[in-house]
C-alpha cells in the first residue's frame, strides 16, 4: 500500500478514530441485535418505527406484480415510471411547493443540486455545521465557500452585507434540524436575509422531515414559509423509512435541474419497489400522526432526565446529544454504555469541532419511557464513572 494510506490508517488507530463497519441486525421496538446480544438502538434515524412496517412490506410486494421490477435506465430515458410521477406530486402537494424532484440519494441530491446552482463566479454561504453533502457540493460548483457561525444571524448578515455584491448569485444553505447537535435553524430569520440580499436559500430537511409541523412536512411547513424557499431538500431514507431523496421547487427550478444536475442525469432511476416503500412511508407519516407526537414526548422525557442527571445536552428534536468532552472520555463512556446494553454512536471529530465530542442519541417512537428513563439514569452514571 501507497506509505500515505498506511500512514493515514495509522493516525486514525493513534487517534482513536478508526472507522470500522459493525454487523447489525435491526430488530422491531427500537432494538438492535448485535454479535448475538439484543441493545437498545439509539443509533438509527428509523424515528417513527415505520422500517419493520407491515404496510411496507406489503406496498413493496405490491409493487413487485408487474412484470418489470426492477430498474431498466436513467430518469431521462426509460426510467420515469408512473409511480415516480404520482411521488413526486404527492411531495409537492405535501410540502406545499409547486414541484419535486426524486433523487437517488440525500448525498447525491445536495452534491448535484448545489453545483448546478452555483459556479465559479458566485458565492455560497453555508452554516457551519451543515451536512457534509451539502460541503462537498458547495466545494464540486467552484463557487468560493464562506462558512457562517452556526446559527448566527448576525454573523450571516455581515458577510452578506460584505461579500454579497462581489459575486453573482449567492445561495445559502442550512438546515431544518441540526444532524449533529439536534437544533433549528432561526429559518424565517434565514429567509428575511436571503430575500434582502437577493440569494437563493436551500434547506436541507433530512431531520424534520416526518416530525416536524402540522402534517409532517417539515419546520418550513410548520412556520408557514415553505413557499419562501428556492429549493427544500430532504431524504426518504430517515423518518420515512425508505431510501432515496426528493427537492421540493419551482417548475422552472425542476425543469433547470433535469438539464443540468449531473448526479440526477448520470445515474440509474430508483426501482419501482423502492418508490413503492417510499410511497407507503408517506401514507404512514400522514396517516398516523400519533408517532411523531409520541416521537416529541419520547425526545421531552429524555431530556427532562438527562438534564435531572447532570449531562450538558443540546437541541430540541428528537436528536440529543450528550456533551463528553475530549477523543478518549467518549470512547470510553461509549463502550461503558455498551457493555449495559445501549447501541449509542459515539461522534468525534472531525464530524463535530475539537473538543466537542459527544454521544448522540437519536429516538424512535417505539422506545418507552420506562427505556428512556434507565438509559438516562445509566447515562449519568457513565459520566460520573469515567470522569
Ligand atoms: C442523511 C442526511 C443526508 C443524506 O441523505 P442520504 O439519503 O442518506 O444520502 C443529507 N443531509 C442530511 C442533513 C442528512 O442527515
Amino acid at each position: 500500500m501507497a506509505p500515505e494510506i498506511r500512514s493515514f490508517m495509522e493516525e486514525q488507530v493513534k487517534n482513536n478514530a478508526l472507522r470500522e463497519l459493525v454487523e447489525v441486525s435491526p430488530a422491531p421496538g427500537g432494538r438492535v441485535i448485535v454479535g448475538g446480544k439484543e441493545y437498545l438502538n439509539l443509533s438509527s434515524n428509523d424515528y417513527l418505527g415505520l422500517s419493520c412496517h407491515a404496510l411496507m412490506a406489503s406496498e413493496i410486494i405490491r409493487s413487485l406484480s408487474g412484470s418489470v421490477v426492477t430498474s431498466p435506465s436513467s430518469r431521462l430515458l426509460t426510467g420515469t415510471t408512473p409511480a415516480h410521477t404520482v411521488l413526486e406530486n404527492r411531495m409537492a402537494e405535501w410540502k406545499a411547493g409547486e414541484a419535486a424532484l426524486i433523487f437517488n440519494s440525500g448525498y447525491q441530491a445536495n452534491i448535484g443540486i448545489i453545483s448546478a446552482i452555483a459556479g465559479r463566479k458566485d458565492v455560497v454561504f453555508a452554516d457551519r455545521l451543515v451536512h457534509a453533502s451539502m460541503v462537498d457540493g458547495a466545494r464540486l460548483s467552484g463557487a468560493k465557500l464562506i462558512r457562517f457561525r452556526h446559527n448566527d444571524m448576525e454573523h450571516l448578515s455581515s458577510l452578506l452585507e460584505k461579500e454579497r455584491s462581489r459575486y453573482d448569485k449567492a445561495l445559502i444553505l442550512t438546515e431544518s434540524v441540526f444532524s449533529m447537535d439536534g437544533d433549528m435553524a432561526p429559518l424565517a430569520e434565514v429567509t428575511t436575509l436571503k430575500e434582502r440580499f437577493d440569494c437563493l436559500l436551500m434547506v436541507d430537511e433530512a431531520h424534520a422531515t416526518g416530525v416536524f409541523g402540522r402534517s409532517g412536512a417539515g419546520m418550513m411547513e410548520a412556520i408557514g414559509y415553505a413557499a419562501r424557499a428556492d429549493i427544500i431538500m430532504g431524504t426518504f431514507s430517515k423518518a420515512i423509512a425508505g431510501f432515496g431523496a426528493y427537492a421540493v421547487l419551482s417548475e422552472a427550478m425542476r425543469a433547470y435541474l433535469v438539464n443540468s444536475c449531473r448526479s440526477f442525469i448520470y445515474t440509474t432511476a430508483l426501482p419501482v419497489y423502492v418508490v413503492a416503500a417510499n410511497m407507503a412511508g408517506l401514507d404512514l407519516v400522514q396517516m398516523e400522526p400519533w408517532r411523531r407526537k409520541t416521537l416529541l414526548v419520547n425526545a421531552d422525557i429524555l431530556r427532562r432526565a438527562l438534564t435531572e442527571e447532570g449531562c450538558d445536552t443540546r437541541g430540541n428534536s428528537q436528536i440529543i446529544p450528550i456533551i463528553t468532552g475530549g477523543n478518549d472520555r467518549t470512547m470510553r463512556i461509549s463502550a461503558w454504555l455498551r457493555r449495559k446494553g445501549y447501541w449509542v454512536a459515539p461522534v468525534r471529530p472531525p464530524t463535530v469541532p475539537d473538543g466537542g465530542s459527544r454521544i448522540r442519541v437519536s429516538l424512535s417512537a417505539e422506545h418507552t419511557s420506562g427505556m428512556l428513563e434507565r438509559f438516562a439514569r445509566d447515562m449519568g452514571e457513565a459520566l460520573k464513572k469515567n470522569g
